[in-house]
């Protein structure tokens, strides 16, 4: 139980690398409060030490209030862990500014807004850390992708810079960096590519040619949220498979 007594605000919980993340930080002893904009049939059930909140992390207000929220029911906070995101994949003269805005808002200013609410439970912590998911798209641009790679590459350089800013108050703050993972995220890609069966070659084209598992990256996250990395802060740890040798 190398959570225990942990008290960690995951992102994006519903679905995919969050949902997988909860679930082990669950078995591993940490208390959590876990927020998604959409529910969708789960998280109705209740349970001792799991906090759920309705929250678009896009929106300043209900970033406050929910944070505050988490604080209060968990008696403190020792972690964040930001796992939502979206993914868009269009040509540049296709990508609206709704587009661009709403890919920068969920991917960027979402962990910006999350982040810089928790730092004084944070810091009042002593020892917390911060998790923020980024991708192989934060180093290596793919076709297409141009809003999620900035909005990767930003978070990755946000995370290094609040890693220098929080040091000395007891807070390290890493990035993972996840190749194609087995997620609603990627089923949607698929659905969407006009030839399915190429987009999914194309994206088990990694050394080890397949896709990585959601809990996979929950295992990295759990390494960097836990004192078995006391002294990494500022990181990027790749977790893809061998797809872009960071
Ligand atoms: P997913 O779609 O399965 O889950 C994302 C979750 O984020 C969903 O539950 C969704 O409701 C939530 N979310 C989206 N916008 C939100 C908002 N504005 N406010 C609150 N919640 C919101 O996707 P996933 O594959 O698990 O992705 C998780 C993270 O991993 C994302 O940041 C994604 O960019 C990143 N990532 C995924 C892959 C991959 O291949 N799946 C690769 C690299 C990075």
């Amino acid at each position: 139980m190398i959570l225990a007594g942990r008290k960690i605000l995951i992102t994006g919980a519903a679905s995919g690398i969050g949902r997988a993340t909860a679930a082990l930080f669950r078995a591993e002893g940490a208390a959590v409060a876990l927020v998604d904009r959409d529910w969708g049939s789960g998280g109705a059930g209740e349970e001792d030490g799991v906090f759920r909140y309705t929250c678009d992390v896009t929106g300043e207000d209900s970033v406050n209030e929910t944070v505050a929220a988490a604080e209060r029911d968990l008696g403190g906070l020792d972690g964040i862990a930001n796992c939502a995101g979206i993914s868009l994949r269009k040509p540049l003269e296709d990508i609206s500014l709704a587009d661009w805005n709403g890919v920068l808002g969920v991917n960027l200013t979402g962990p910006y807004l999350v982040c810089r609410a928790a730092v004084p439970a944070l810091k009042a912590s002593g020892k917390a850390t911060i998790v923020n998911v980024c991708s192989g798209a934060s180093f290596r641009p793919t076709y297409h992708f141009s809003a999620y790679c900035a909005s990767k590459g930003g978070l990755l350089m946000f995370t290094r810079a609040i890693a220098f800013d929080l040091a000395a108050d007891g807070v390290r703050v890493n990035a993972v960096c996840p190749g194609v993972i087995d997620t609603p995220m990627i089923e949607r890609a698929v659905a969407r590519a006009p030839d399915p069966d190429a987009a999914i070659a194309r994206f088990k084209a990694n050394a080890m040619q397949r896709y990585g598992t959601p809990e996979e990256i929950a295992k990295v996250i759990l390494f960097l949220s836990s004192d078995a990395s006391s002294f990494v802060t500022g990181s990027a740890y790749s977790a893809d498979g061998g797809l872009t040798y960071h």
